[in-house]
This record gives structure tokens, C-alpha cells and sequence, in this order.
């Protein structure tokens, strides 16, 4: 793929022939420096933008030539977004924020109210379902935004930077969340800046000006659920 992005006169080449394949069950880590391309690749990955030229195949269907519309609905089946800053909404509970997603789907009332449920759970959080993000730390916070991403049971996760914001047990915890949701065969896809957080990953592309410039599995990676073991908490 190729993507140009144009700015009056200027022309920005910020994908230059990027060639990859993402498997089911797969977890990726995306690194490389500011301005490499990774946003633009992410985007892409989520069907918030499409390439200039080459194709994207999700799924088996080229969704390279979908319009804005056709792009959005695939977003809401298939994909779940998680952004450094957990953007959940203030007076709203974890379990509403939960289901936000699902108001878009046709699903009836309960139905959504047992998803929101069920994704709570799988982060850990079901106990949290009637607290107010205020009520929250950061760790939880950012647990919730996952189970919102989940709700509408995605293929892929994609995150920018989700452990962008917090302190290292709390960022291993999140990993921790990520590799349980892999096991279960959630594929992710996730920009880092941190190479210890990228190591909990099974796999790290290396961005370039535009490339990839580096394709390589982990080796010997980390179960988060032993790091966390080493890590202090905050009552020590
Ligand atoms: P990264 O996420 O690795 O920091 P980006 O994908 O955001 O990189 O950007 C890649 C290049 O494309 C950069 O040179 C950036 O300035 C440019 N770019 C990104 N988004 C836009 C846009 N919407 N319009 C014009 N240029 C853009
Ligand atoms: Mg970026």
C-alpha cells in the first residue's frame, strides 16, 4: 500500500510500499519513530482511511475501493479502537460507556446490556459495572475503554499507544489484559513507543519513513501475569 496525503502544493508520501500480512490470533506490536507512518498504517487497519493506492485485504475482502459508509459499517462489526487517553464519558457509568458501541447495532436492549456484561468481564471489571470513572484509576479506566472496544465482539483490536498514559504495573497490566484476550484468539495490533511493552506482543514492525523497516517475531516474551509478580503495587 501507498498513501499520499495532499496539503495544497505539497504532496506527503507517508506510506511508501508497505507489504504485510496479519493473522487471525496474531499480536503485533507497531514501533518506529514519530512521523514513520504508523498512524497512517493504523487507520488504514481500521477502515478510518483508505490507501492511495495497493490493496487492503481484511478478511479476505478488499476494502480499499469502500466508501465512507461501507467503511463505517465494517468499523462497527469488526473492529475495536483503544486510544491513549481512555476517552470515556464523565458522568456515565462503566457499564454504560461499555455500551456505547452497541447503541449503533440493531441488538435489543438486553442483549447490549449482557455484552457491556460480558466484556466487563473479560477485563476483569464486573465488579466496576456501577462506578463513574472519577471513581476509577487510571489502570481501570483504561480496562474499561478496552471492554467498550470489545463490546460489539470485534476480529482485531487495534490500540494507539494504550499504555501511552500510565505507569509501568499499571501498563503491564493492560498487557496482561491483552495477552488473555489473545489466548482466547483476539487478534491485536498495537503502536508502542516502549520496547518492554512491545516484548509482551508476538510479533514487532518496525516503521521508517513510509516502510517497514524491521519484521520480527518476539523470542522468549514475557507472560505479563509473571511480570506483575515482580512488580511492586502500590501498598508496598
Ligand atoms: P506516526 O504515527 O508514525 O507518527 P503518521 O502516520 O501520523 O506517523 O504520519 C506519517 C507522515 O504523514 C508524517 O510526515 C505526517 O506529517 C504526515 N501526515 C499524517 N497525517 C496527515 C494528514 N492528515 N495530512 C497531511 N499529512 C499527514
Ligand atoms: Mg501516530
Amino acid at each position: 500500500m501507498h498513501k499520499y496525503y495532499e496539503l495544497g502544493e505539497t504532496r506527503v508520501h507517508a506510506l511508501r510500499g508497505v507489504s504485510v500480512e496479519v493473522r487471525r490470533s496474531e499480536f503485533v506490536a507497531v514501533m518506529g519513530a514519530s512521523g514513520s507512518g504508523k498512524s497512517t498504517f493504523m487507520n488504514i487497519l481500521g477502515c478510518l482511511d483508505r490507501p492511495s493506492s495497493g490493496r487492503y485485504l481484511l478478511e479476505g475482502v478488499d476494502v480499499s475501493q469502500h466508501d465512507k459508509r461501507a467503511l463505517a459499517l465494517i468499523r462497527n462489526q469488526k473492529i475495536g479502537f483503544v486510544f491513549q487517553g481512555f476517552n470515556l464519558l464523565a458522568r456515565t457509568t462503566a457499564l454504560e460507556n461499555t455500551e456505547l458501541p452497541t447503541l449503533y447495532s440493531k441488538v435489543n436492549k438486553e442483549e447490549r446490556h449482557r455484552r457491556a456484561v460480558e466484556a466487563l468481564e473479560m477485563v476483569g471489571l464486573a465488579d466496576r459495572a456501577e462506578h463513574f470513572p472519577s471513581q476509577m484509576s487510571g489502570g481501570q479506566q483504561q480496562r474499561v475503554a478496552v471492554a467498550r472496544a470489545l463490546v460489539n465482539r470485534p476480529s482485531i483490536l487495534l490500540a494507539d499507544e494504550p499504555t501511552g498514559n500510565l505507569d509501568s504495573r499499571t501498563s503491564v497490566e493492560i498487557m496482561e489484559v491483552f495477552q488473555d484476550l489473545n489466548d482466547k484468539g483476539l487478534t491485536i495490533v498495537m503502536v508502542t513507543h516502549e520496547h518492554d511493552i512491545a516484548e509482551f506482543a508476538k510479533r514487532v514492525l518496525v516503521f521508517r519513513d513510509g516502510s517497514i523497516r524491521k519484521d520480527e517475531p518476539v523470542r522468549g516474551r514475557p507472560r505479563a501475569a509473571e511480570v506483575l509478580k515482580t512488580l511492586p503495587t502500590l501498598e508496598d
